[in-house]
C-alpha cells in the first residue's frame, strides 16, 4: 500500500498538483500544447508566462459568462445581433447600443420598456441583460407575476426580509410584462430596496400614465414611480408586432396587433410624455 503510493507521488507531476491546487485549469489542460506553442514561436520566459495567464483568463472569463447567463434565468436565447433595427423605427440604435455599454447598470439606473405586445421588449430586455453579463455584472431575470407571487409567498412565510435581500443581490433585476398587481406594496418594497444601489430594467404594455390603475393603488404606484424613474431611461416603443409582420406580409392578416396577447393594442398605450415629464429630476 505505502509502495503503491510512493510510485503515484514519483511519477504525478508536482507542476500538474500545483496548478490544480491553485485552480490554473486553463493552463492546467492545456499545458502541453501551452508550451510547445511558446517553443515554437521562441517566447522569452515572461512571454510564456504572459501567454499562460492570458488562457487561464480567457477560460476562467468563459466559464464565468456561461455561469452567470445560466443564473440569470432567461427564457430565450436572444442577442441585440439580432435584433432588427429597421422593423422598429421608433427605437433609436445608438440608445441601445449606450445602454448595451452598461453604464446605467453601474450606476444603479433603471431602464423602462413600454410598448405594445410583439415589439420586442422582451428580446431586447434579454439582449441588454445578455450585454451586462459579458461586462461582469450579475442579471436576474424574471417576469413580475412570478416575482411578485414569491414575494407574496416569502411575506407570508415570514421571509420577506430574506427574499429582498437575495432580489437585492444582482447588479441589474430584470422584471419582465409589469401589469396589474395585486400585491403591489410589496413590489414598492422591493424598489425601495433597490433604489440607487442596483438597476432594475422594467418592461410592459402599460405606459407610465396608466401605472396607478394597473397597480389598484395610486400612493403606491406614486412611490414606485418616484423611485424608478429618479434616475432612469424610458424608451418608448411603438408600430406593430414584429411576430405578426410576416403574416400580415402574407396577408393572413390584416389590422396590426389582433390577436396578439392581451387586447392592449399601440392604440390604447398612450404617449409617454407623461413619463417624460416625470423624467429624471436630478
Ligand atoms: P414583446 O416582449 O414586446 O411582446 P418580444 O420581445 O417577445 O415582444 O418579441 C416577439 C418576437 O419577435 C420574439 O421572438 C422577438 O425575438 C421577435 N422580435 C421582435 N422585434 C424584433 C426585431 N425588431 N428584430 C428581430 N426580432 C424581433
Ligand atoms: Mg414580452
Amino acid at each position: 500500500m505505502a509502495r503503491a503510493k510512493n510510485i503515484m507521488e514519483a511519477t504525478a507531476d508536482p507542476l500538474d498538483a500545483m496548478l490544480a491546487r491553485l485552480q490554473l485549469s486553463g493552463i492546467r489542460d492545456q499545458l502541453d500544447t501551452l508550451l510547445d506553442e511558446a517553443a515554437r514561436s521562441n517566447l522569452s520566459a515572461r512571454e510564456t508566462l504572459i501567454l499562460l495567464c492570458e488562457r487561464e483568463i480567457a477560460r476562467k472569463d468563459h466559464r464565468r459568462i456561461e455561469m452567470a447567463l445560466k443564473l440569470a434565468h432567461f427564457p430565450a436565447v436572444k442577442e441585440l445581433a439580432g435584433f432588427d433595427f429597421e422593423a422598429q423605427p421608433s427605437i433609436d440604435p445608438k440608445q441601445i447600443r449606450d445602454l448595451a455599454a452598461s453604464r446605467w447598470i453601474a450606476n444603479g439606473e433603471n431602464v423602462l420598456l413600454l410598448g405594445p405586445p410583439g415589439v420586442g421588449k422582451t428580446h431586447l430586455s434579454i439582449a441588454l441583460g445578455r450585454e451586462a453579463i459579458l461586462a461582469g455584472y450579475t442579471v436576474q431575470f424574471t417576469t413580475a407575476t412570478t416575482l411578485v407571487a414569491s414575494l407574496a409567498k416569502a411575506h407570508g412565510e415570514r421571509r420577506l426580509d430574506e427574499k429582498l435581500l437575495a432580489l437585492s443581490k444582482p447588479k441589474l433585476l430584470i422584471v419582465d410584462e409589469l401589469g396589474y398587481l395585486h400585491a403591489a406594496h410589496l413590489f414598492f418594497q422591493l424598489v425601495s430596496r433597490r433604489y440607487e444601489t442596483g438597476a432594475m430594467l422594467i418592461t410592459s404594455n402599460r405606459s407610465v400614465a396608466e401605472w396607478g390603475t394597473v397597480f389598484a393603488d395610486p400612493v403606491v404606484a406614486t412611490a414606485i414611480l418616484d423611485r424608478l424613474l429618479h434616475h432612469s431611461h424610458v424608451l418608448t416603443i411603438r408600430g406593430d408586432s414584429y411576430r405578426l409582420r410576416a403574416k400580415r406580409k402574407s396577408g393572413l392578416i390584416k389590422t396590426p396587433t389582433a390577436g396578439d396577447g392581451p387586447p392592449v393594442g399601440s392604440a390604447s398605450l398612450r404617449p409617454v410624455t407623461g413619463a417624460n415629464n416625470l423624467q429624471p429630476r436630478s
